[in-house]
C-alpha cells in the first residue's frame, strides 16, 4: 500500500470534531431548567478538557489523575453512542473528581452498598420493567441500575458498567454519582420520581452530597 498521507493519529481521519460533539452537549444542557446542578455541569463542561487516545479500551473515559475526558474515535462502539450524552456523564465524573469526592464520602459509600445489598432487587427489576418507554431510554438509569442489580439478566440495560469493574475500589460510587448528577443536573423529573420510589435512601444520600 503506498503512504496516502493520512495522519492516523489526527480526529480528521474519524471524521469527528470534539469541540462540536460539546456545543452539543451545551445545547442540551441549555434546554433544561437551571438549577445548582445544572450551573454546576455548565461550568465543569466550560471548563473539561479533551484528549485523544486511540489506545484506550473505552470510547470516553476521564483520567481520575488530570480531569482530562479521554475520546476514542477508532474504538468500535464509539459511533453507537449519543456523544452528548457520554460527553455529559464524563463531565459529571468530572464534578466529582474537583467537587464531591463521592467514593471517600461514608455516608454515600453506605448508601451505594446498601442499595446492592439490601434493596429488594426483584422490586427494582419489576419496576422498571413496567416503567415508561422514557424511562427505558433513559441511559443513565440503566447505568445505575446496572451497577446496583449487579447487571440483573432480567433487564434489558441499554447503557451498563461490567461486574468486574464495578467491584473495583470506588468505581460503583463514582459511577452512580456521574449518573445521578447528570439526570439531576437535566431535572429527569420522570426518573428522579423513579428513582424516589425504588432507591429512595440512595436518592436522600445523593441530594445531602450536593
Ligand atoms: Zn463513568
Amino acid at each position: 500500500m503506498p503512504d496516502l498521507g493520512i495522519d492516523k493519529s489526527s480526529e480528521k481521519s474519524y471524521n469527528f470534531n470534539i469541540e462540536k460533539a460539546r456545543s452539543d452537549a451545551k445545547t442540551l444542557l441549555s434546554n433544561c431548567p437551571e438549577t445548582k446542578c445544572s450551573k454546576i455541569m455548565s461550568e465543569q463542561l466550560n471548563e473539561a478538557t479533551f484528549e485523544l487516545d486511540l489506545k484506550m479500551g473505552d470510547p470516553f473515559s476521564i483520567s481520575r489523575k488530570t480531569g482530562a475526558i479521554h475520546y476514542n474515535p477508532s474504538h468500535e462502539d464509539f459511533y453507537k453512542f449519543d456523544h452528548s450524552v457520554a460527553i455529559l456523564h464524563e463531565t459529571a465524573h468530572r464534578a466529582d473528581i474537583f467537587l464531591y469526592h463521592a467514593a471517600e464520602n461514608d455516608e454515600f459509600s453506605q448508601a451505594v452498598l446498601d442499595s446492592v445489598v439490601h434493596t429488594n432487587r426483584d422490586s427494582i427489576v419489576n419496576a422498571y420493567i413496567k416503567s415508561s418507554p422514557e424511562i427505558q431510554r433513559n441511559s443513565y438509569l440503566s447505568d445505575i441500575l446496572s451497577a446496583v442489580t449487579e447487571n440483573d439478566e432480567r433487564i434489558p440495560f441499554i447503557a451498563s458498567h461490567e461486574n468486574k469493574y464495578l467491584l473495583e475500589e470506588g468505581n460503583r460510587e463514582s459511577e452512580i454519582f456521574a449518573d445521578l448528577f447528570t439526570i439531576e443536573s437535566m431535572s429527569e423529573t420522570e426518573v428522579i420520581d423513579f428513582l424516589k420510589n425504588t432507591l429512595p435512601d440512595l436518592y436522600a444520600s445523593f441530594l445531602r452530597l450536593l
